[in-house]
Parts: C-alpha cells; structure tokens; sequence
C-alpha cells in the first residue's frame, strides 16, 4: 500500500461550537469550520489516489464513523457536470451523517430515529461533554484493522514474516473541547496503542483552553500540536501543518508545538497535578501520600509517608497532612520535582534507579518529558 492513511476525529459538540462562534476577535462557527475540513480532506484524497481516509464524529456522550473510503457509500450522489465524483462523495457523506447526528440529538432520538431520551435525559446528553477519546480509540481500532486486512492481503502472514505496517498512518484530532480529566488513563492508553501501531497522532486545539493531554499524544508519538489562535486561518493552518504525511514533513519544516505541557491527572480525584507521587510497584499517581496504593494494593510503611508529607511543598491547602491516614489512595514517589525513594519499596519497570542504590536522603528527578511520568514504561 502506496498512499498514506488518515484517520481524522472531529469534535462537534455543539455547545463549544456556540461559544466558537461568538468568540471574538476570530469568530469562527460549525458551518464554516465544516466547509474548511472538507476542502482540506478533498486535498488528502487529491494528493494521492491510493490516499485513504476515515472521518469520525465526536458528539455529545458518544462517537460516530462519519465517512471511510475502505467502505465507501453505496448510493454514489447524483452527477454534477460541476463536482468531481469522490470530492463529493466525501462532502455530500460526511454532511448527511452530521446533519442526521446533530438532528437526532436536537430531537432527542438515537440514529435510528426511536425516540430514546426523556427531556431529562435529553438536557443531560446535550450537556454531556464530546466523546473526543471514543472517536479516538475507534480510530486507531479502524487503523488496526486496516493493517491486519493488509498483512492477509499480502503473502507475510501465511510465511509468517513479521506483520508489515501500513506506510503512515496518522491521526488529527479537531479538538473545541477542554481536557476532561477523567479521560486521562483512556488517553494514555490510546498513546501507547498509537505507539505500537506506529501511528502519528496530530492535534489542533481550535477553540477553548490549551489541552495538556492532545499535547502529550502529539508529542510522544511524533505528530504536531498546534494551538489555533487564528481561527479565521484554519485552512491555511490544516494545510501546511496536517495535509504533509510524516515521511515529508522531516523534509519541509511544518509548524510543531514550542511547549509541551506534562502534568498529569491524579488517579484518586483525576484531577491535573503539578507535584504527584507515584507508586513504585505499579505506577499509579496520586495527589498525596497514601498509606495504600488503590490499584495494587501495596501497602507502603508508615515512615515513608511521614518523611514524604514533611517534604511536600507547602500549598495552601493543609486539609492534605491531615487525611494522611485516612481511607485515602497511596504513593511513595514524589513526581516532577524531587523524588525520594524508600530502599524498602521494590520498584516499577518504569525504569527507575533499583531501589538498592538509593539511600533515604537521596533525591532525583523523575523527567516527565522522557518517560511520560512513567506509565509508557
Ligand atoms: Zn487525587
Ligand atoms: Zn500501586
């Protein structure tokens, strides 16, 4: 397979999109965002016949394939001396499946059209935030199962060669949405997913705060991150950023991220941490000391947390020292600043110093930007 694959997941919720478009100084709304990625997903199918592509939806609490070239539509749209044919095949496919989610949801009805929500519900589900890691899971599932079709297609699986790869395979996530904290374990599992299927994972952030975690999918898996400030510049922006295949863009220099941001969420409250404590054993983060680690159940000794809390910054917070014995989770490694060890604990594979050659004073650093806290050990 000669072209190269993307997979592209777009937020659509429509409440970030009604805020996008009354944000000034660049308002820029759904319709005219639609319009924009069109013309840049017909530049990805113009660029190379053999290119394939793969649009999903994320909606309000759930995700939806709204376009694959490896399934096309079977009822091909009706001849325009003034179109050429797979453009608007894309176009006319990927509006009918928008315009028919965002009416199910207006009218809350599920796709296929049975009356699903009560007005309860319906409030909820619109509130609901954009199901951004479902599209993106979905996506590297797609992925996936393109390269197994491949390798059967090709004589490697019968001789049992090594599994070939699809050539560039890639993901851009259109992003309105802020990072839900809760998604953070999800997110870094569809990394390492990524990083295994060698998939290039690109994000542009177009409406909304900076999100900490599209930036560490970017970044740990070679793709750009890209933070519109311009949004009346998208096209420009998709195009000279996000149409070049990885394989080029070593070669002309596309924009990539300046900072990354690498905090990461507790896994007790998920919330964003600057100074977390890991678990040696098996890596799980936490904002405070633990007597017991919630994922393992390791039990950590009881001086350990004493010398950890007396060497916490102080945060204005103090209701922290005081729930130190209480029910909640554990952690003996303190993260992203210095970390004290205990020689008692055995350690993670997150390739950490053997816990024999550090004494009780010493300190290290625990690099976030190299090991991605740990967990992608
Ligand atoms: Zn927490
Ligand atoms: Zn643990």
């Amino acid at each position: 397979m000669d072209g190269s694959h993307l997979s592209v997941v777009v937020d659509l919720c429509p409440s970030q999109w009604h805020l996008s478009s009354l944000h000034e100084p660049y308002p820029l709304d759904l319709g005219s965002f639609v319009s924009q990625l069109l013309a840049f997903l017909n530049s990805h199918v113009a660029s190379r016949h053999e290119n394939s592509l793969a649009v999903f939806g994320a909606f309000p609490g759930k995700s939806v394939l709204l376009y694959s070239s490896a399934n096309p539509p079977s009822e091909t749209p009706s001849n325009d001396a003034n179109s050429f044919p797979p453009f608007k095949m894309v176009d006319s496919t990927i509006m009918h499946n928008i315009v028919q989610q965002l009416n199910a949801l207006d009218q809350g009805l599920d796709e296929e059209g049975l009356p699903s929500l009560s007005c309860l519900n319906y409030s909820h589900i619109l509130s609901a935030p954009s199901a951004l890691v479902g599209a993106l899971t979905k996506a590297l599932c797609f992925i996936n199962r393109l390269t197994l079709e491949f390798n059967t297609s090709t004589a490697n699986a019968t001789e049992g060669l090594e599994p070939l790869t699809l050539s560039d395979p890639r993901i851009l996530v259109l992003s309105v949405s802020p990072d839900q904290t809760t998604s953070y374990i999800p997110v870094m599992n569809s990394i390492f997913s990524a990083q295994k299927l060698k998939v290039t994972i690109d994000a542009c952030q177009i409406y909304g705060p900076e999100t900490v975690f599209l930036q560490q999918a970017a970044h740990l898996t070679g793709g750009s991150y890209i933070y519109l400030e311009r949004r009346d510049a998208l096209l420009q922006y998709l195009t000279m950023a996000f149409l070049p295949p990885p394989s080029i863009r070593q070669t002309i220099s596309v924009p990539t991220q300046d900072k990354i941001d690498f905090r990461a969420a507790c896994f007790c409250h998920k919330n964003i941490v600057d100074v977390g404590f890991v678990c040696s054993v098996c890596l799980s983060i936490f904002c405070q000391p633990v007597p017991v680690c919630s994922t393992c159940r390791t039990k950590f000794p009881i001086k350990t947390l004493q010398r950890l809390n007396a060497a916490r910054p102080s945060l204005p917070l103090t209701s922290a020292s005081q729930s130190r014995n209480s029910s909640t989770p554990p952690t003996p490694q303190k993260i992203n600043g210095h970390a004290s060890v205990t020689p008692s604990q055995p350690l993670g594979p997150g390739g950490l110093p053997p816990s024999g050659s550090i004494n009780n004073n010493s300190t290290f650093h625990i690099n976030g930007a190299k090991n991605g806290l740990g967990l992608s050990g």
